[in-house]
């Protein structure tokens, strides 16, 4: 039996198991995989974070991460838009953020059991959670921070499950010569592709697809040279870059569809309670800001000694969860229309170029504010 058992240490999981145990919660975390480990991801982390970061001293400002203040957007036709990035960002590899976050959570006392979790039901005023490894574990409050589609979402009937998640993900760790300050997003017909610094002089090159332009190919490297390098500046960039993975990281089945943030009284966080789409390039931020709202609404409602108030707490939550992203993902939804097809991206580059007050507030919308 622990306080609080978090299924998923992605960063929402962290966030919350680190924030929880520092304040005096028993945590158990249960993630699938080992860390360190890469995930598809395009590694721009918006500066919304950084102080938040920072101040849990897990010595970020000392890894090499890249500032990123510029941003590109070229159409599929290969035309180009700039803009300053007001806020701006930083590079950095999952495989070392998420096992930094880790290594931190593990020194404060959390405890993480490295196995899939198979069911979790609610009864009896607790949640019984049973792993892969054929254990059970108990606890009063539960959090699911399992990401944007897991086996537990299709237990759990939620309806986005169901609906049609057409898109996939690869990514690939590269070097290059593009400018370190930069933020590059390349259309292609079907999807985009965004290229940026990370640690190490490394370039993170990850793009989302629609899963159609897969299927007519007769894998990734045919469906790259066929729809991927008729934007020439996608073109440029893979045949000048060397490679730094075997095989790319892939995902499928990305769904940008809205879903429910408490379940039975399972507390959804991160992509498990609404995934912006990528292109905005902010759903870490999202996963560690919803990571820690959530933390402070159990802090609030779940007292350690004292009966858990679980309406008060799905209610807070949620209210503080609706403030900060709704507007956002629903933001990143419509945005996500004006990419990946020739004649509409070639309008909107052609368009946004005319007007950078445009660009401007296009790019506010799918940033937050700071945080501690
Ligand atoms: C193509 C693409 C590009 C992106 N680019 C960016 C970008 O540049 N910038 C940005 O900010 N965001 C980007 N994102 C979004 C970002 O990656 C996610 O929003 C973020 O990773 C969400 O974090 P999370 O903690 O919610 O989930 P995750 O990081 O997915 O973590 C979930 C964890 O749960 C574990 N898990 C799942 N099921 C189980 C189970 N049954 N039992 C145990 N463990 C389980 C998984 O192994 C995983 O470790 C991108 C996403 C995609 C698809």
């Amino acid at each position: 039996m622990s306080d609080v058992l978090i299924v998923g240490g992605g960063l929402a999981g962290l966030t919350s198991a680190i924030l929880l145990q520092k304040n005096g919660y028993q945590v158990r975390l249960i993630e699938k995989k080992n860390y360190p480990f890469h995930r598809v991801c395009g590694e721009y982390i918006s500066n919304e974070v950084l102080p938040f970061l920072e101040s849990l001293d897990i010595g970020i400002s000392g890894l090499g991460t890249s500032r990123i203040n510029r941003l590109a957007v070229t159409s599929v036709s290969g035309k180009m838009l700039q803009a300053d990035l007001d806020l701006g960002g930083f590079g950095i590899s999952r495989f070392k953020l998420d096992h930094l976050l880790y290594q931190h959570a593990e020194s404060l006392g959390v405890e993480f059991i490295f196995e899939k979790v198979i069911d979790l039901v609610f009864t009896e005023e607790k949640f019984k959670v049973s792993t892969s490894g054929n254990k059970v574990f108990e606890s009063g409050i539960a959090i699911a921070a399992y990401g944007k589609r897991s086996n537990l979402d299709q237990k759990l009937t939620r309806n986005f499950f169901y609906k049609r998640s057409p898109y996939l993900g690869v990514k690939y760790h590269i070097k290059t010569d593009l400018p370190g300050n930069l933020i590059r997003l390349d259309n292609f017909q079907g999807g985009y592709c965004g290229v940026s610094k990370i640690e190490d002089d490394k370039y993170c090159l990850c793009y989302l697809s629609e899963t159609a332009n897969l299927k007519k190919y007769s894998g990734i490297p045919e469906m790259e040279e066929q729809v991927l390098f008729r934007n020439p500046h996608l073109r440029n960039l893979f045949k000048n870059s060397e490679f730094l993975f075997e095989k790319p990281e892939v995902i499928n089945e990305i769904s940008f569809e809205q879903k429910t943030l408490t379940e039975n009284h399972l507390l959804f966080c991160g992509d498990s309670a609404g995934m912006i789409t990528p292109l905005c390039g902010n759903g870490m931020a999202i996963a560690i800001h919803s990571g820690k709202i959530l933390a402070e609404s159990i802090m609030r409602f779940a007292k350690k000694g004292s009966d858990i108030n679980r309406t008060a707490l799905e209610q807070d939550y949620t209210l503080r969860w609706k403030k900060q992203f709704a507007l956002r993902l629903k933001s990143g939804r419509l945005i996500q229309k004006l990419f990946g097809s020739t004649f509409v991206s070639d309008m909107a580059v052609y368009t946004l170029n005319q007007f950078p007050s445009l660009t401007e507030s296009l790019v506010k919308k799918t940033h937050g504010e700071v945080f501690m």
